[in-house]
């Protein structure tokens, strides 16, 4: 059964996009197959990997006009899957007022995909509407990016008051995994004061591993790529493996064999294969993971430096 994450936090621009799909493609990367979920009409994570225009998406299986399997895509990725999403899901929170069992549609949608991946991050827009209260019914856990700038904590004690509503009402077993600091600049003074009191006020609810300000992450969407295939050395890119490390140790995650065959979908780990649903050159092919570049890499030897924005 996969372990489903909702990387969730209300205010905006904080990293959430940026940390699900780079913490999905570092899981990936270390051959855990992996389900990276778009709940954002935006669809930052799904314009993150290159040419996906999917006809069907995370919309079309929230209000049931077909089964969430159908709109599972490969990426370059052999062991990262997607769930695309579009402009149409701004629509959803409307339309599913007045809907039966409305909270729990991604949950619904995973259960049968959940046998099928080790790992699920689900990318939560930046609002605490009825697409993140799906997300946090769905999850196990919650990653909350939080970025190291003075208004980091504004809107954390409601964010924290809903996943305990969520917790109280929906999802009993819902978990607080860690917050995240990101786009942390060591040169400020502010943001390692930030840095200071978060982790002093939160203890061991932050994860050690700090996301850096750095310009690959920045750039690696614009080129269709997660920073693992834009550029591995980068900061960046290692900080989201040993950010993927210390997740799969804190949460005792077994590698496990290759997961079951979903149907139209190449299995994470097979060679790579065009999709039957993928649209010539739509980069969808399922790739090797960078697995022997990342073994090669110390992620625990200290950042290569020169490269902070
Ligand atoms: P939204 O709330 O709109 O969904 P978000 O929380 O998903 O935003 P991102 O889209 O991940 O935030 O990041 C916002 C911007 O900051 C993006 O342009 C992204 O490339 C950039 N960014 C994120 N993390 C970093 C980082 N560590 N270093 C440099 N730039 C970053
Ligand atoms: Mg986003």
């Amino acid at each position: 059964m996969a372990r489903v994450f909702a990387v969730v936090n209300q205010k905006g621009g904080v990293g959430k996009t940026t940390t699900a799909v780079n913490l999905a493609s570092a899981f990936a990367a270390s051959e855990r197959s992996t389900l990276l979920v778009d709940l954002d009409p935006q669809a930052n994570a799904t314009s993150a990997f290159a040419g996906y225009t999917a006809a069907r998406h995370v919309y079309d299986a929230i209000i049931g006009r077909c089964v969430m399997k159908e709109v599972v895509q490969p990426t370059e990725l052999a062991y990262l899957h997607l769930v695309p999403s579009g402009r149409d899901l701004y629509g959803a929170e409307i339309e599913l007022v007045s809907a039966f069992s409305r909270e729990r549609r991604i949950e619904r949608g995973l259960a049968d995909l959940r046998d099928a991946y080790d790992l699920v991050l689900i990318d939560c827009p930046p609002s605490l509407g009825l697409l993140t209260i799906n997300a946090l019914t769905a999850a196990d856990s919650v990653i909350i990016p939080l970025q190291c700038e003075y208004y980091a904590l504004e809107g954390l004690a409601g964010l924290l008051e809903t996943v305990d509503l969520v917790r109280d009402q929906l999802n009993p077993s819902l978990a607080l995994e860690g917050i995240l600091l990101t786009m942390e600049d060591k040169r400020n003074n502010l943001c390692r004061q930030v840095e200071r009191e978060v982790r002093a006020h939160f203890g061991d609810r932050v994860f050690r591993t700090a996301i850096p300000r750095n310009v690959r992450l920045s750039e690696a969407p614009s080129h269709g790529k997660p920073v693992i295939l834009y550029d591995i050395h980068s900061k960046g890119a290692v900080s989201y493996l040993r950010l993927a490390e210390e997740l799969l140790a804190r949460t005792g995650l077994e590698r496990s064999a290759a997961a079951p065959l979903l149907p139209g979908v190449p299995p994470p780990g097979a060679p790579p294969a065009a999709s039957a649903e993928a649209e010539p050159g739509e980069g969808a092919a399922g790739g090797p993971a960078p697995t022997e570049e990342i073994r090669a890499l110390d992620v625990t030897a200290p950042m290569p430096g020169g490269e902070d924005e």
